[in-house]
């Protein structure tokens, strides 16, 4: 609803004075919003997109010229969503998107003034549209987050890897970060297997992950690499930084106790580590750790070498 000024109010306008002598015409009511019409053209648009955070971008678009808004947040626990298109403001509401089948998470529209029926109405009609592209981009989301998770142990896996490794190189050499990188290796790994069996090895490698994650805020550059290797990417991290947290995962790592059926075992691993410089490609950073990593072994393993 646009605010009318009475005759001889003044406003202050980035700084100019504006003074109004005409008595004002009488206000005119806005024609009401046909949200019926408006829901079945946005229907059309939110398809055309799969990505989360384009598509809420698309529906604040969407709903804006129906409804005065600063914003909208997403979030969905389950998933750890959360995502929020434009900006949030003194009044909100919120809905819980639930059908039948599935929770689609919790959206909360933000303003700066409060919301009328009217508006609540229209924010209603025009959330039915997002709940058919909503669940369909949350699919999306879960096939595509699968696709770069190792199954075992919920790490990233070797493409998430790849991935990464390009975009943080492309970071480090635009911001001129630093950029270091761990490899690691379980150390008799098949003894193990061997002694135990390979449940018990799966445990391990379980375990591995979970202490990675406890020590590395990071939680997201962690990956296995194949086998019982795993990859942790440290942005920001120089190689002194890098090495101080190499020590402290091998030590974790060291130190934990694994508990089995009746009994439990302890591990060691080697981790190679090596620092991003601007003439590195992706295989020479890793190869590096690598070579750090075959020179531990060859000395006996449960060690850090930085190159
Ligand atoms: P080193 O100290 O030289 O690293 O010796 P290692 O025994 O750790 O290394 P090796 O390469 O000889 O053996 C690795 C073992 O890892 C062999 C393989 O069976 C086991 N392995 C690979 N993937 C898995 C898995 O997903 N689960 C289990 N349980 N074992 C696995
Ligand atoms: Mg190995
Ligand atoms: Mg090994």
């Amino acid at each position: 609803m646009a605010t009318l000024l009475q005759p001889s109010n003044t406003i202050d306008f980035n700084s100019a004075r504006i003074s109004l002598s005409r008595p004002l015409p009488p206000p005119i009511e806005a024609p009401r919003e046909n949200y019926g019409e408006r829901r079945y053209r946005m229907a059309a648009s939110l398809q055309t997109t799969l990505e989360i955070e384009q598509l809420l971008q698309l529906f604040l678009k969407e709903l804006s010229p129906a409804i005065e808004l600063d914003g909208l947040q997403y979030l969905n626990d389950h998933k750890t969503l959360q995502f929020l298109a434009g900006r949030k403001a003194s009044h909100s509401c919120g809905y819980r998107l639930i059908t039948a089948q599935d929770h689609l998470g919790e959206i909360v529209f933000y303003r700066s003034t409060r919301f009328s029926d009217r508006d609540l109405e229209g924010i209603e009609v025009m959330l039915s549209a997002l709940i058919c592209p909503l669940r369909n981009a949350l699919l999306y989301y879960e096939a595509l987050t699968a696709s770069l998770t190792d199954p075992l142990t919920g790490a990233g896996n070797r493409i998430a890897l790849t991935n990464t490794l390009a975009r943080e190189i492309s970071l480090s050499r635009r911001h001129q970060h630093a950029l270091s990188l761990l490899v690691l290796d379980i150390d008799k790994f098949k003894l193990i297997n061997d002694r135990y069996g390979h449940s018990v090895g799966d445990t391990v490698l379980k375990q591995i992950v979970r202490t990675l994650k406890q020590v590395n805020r990071q939680t997201d550059l962690s990956f296995r690499y194949g086998g019982e290797e795993f990859v942790v990417l440290l942005n920001r991290t120089n190689a002194e930084g890098a090495l101080i947290i190499a020590e402290r995962i091998r030590r974790a790592i060291a130190d934990t106790e694994i508990a089995l059926e009746e009994q439990s075992v302890r591990i060691t691993v080697s981790v190679g580590v090596t620092t991003f410089c601007d003439s590195d490609s992706p295989e020479t950073l890793f190869n590096r750790a690598d070579k750090a990593l075959y020179l531990i072994k060859s000395a006996g393993g449960n060690k850090v070498i930085g190159l």
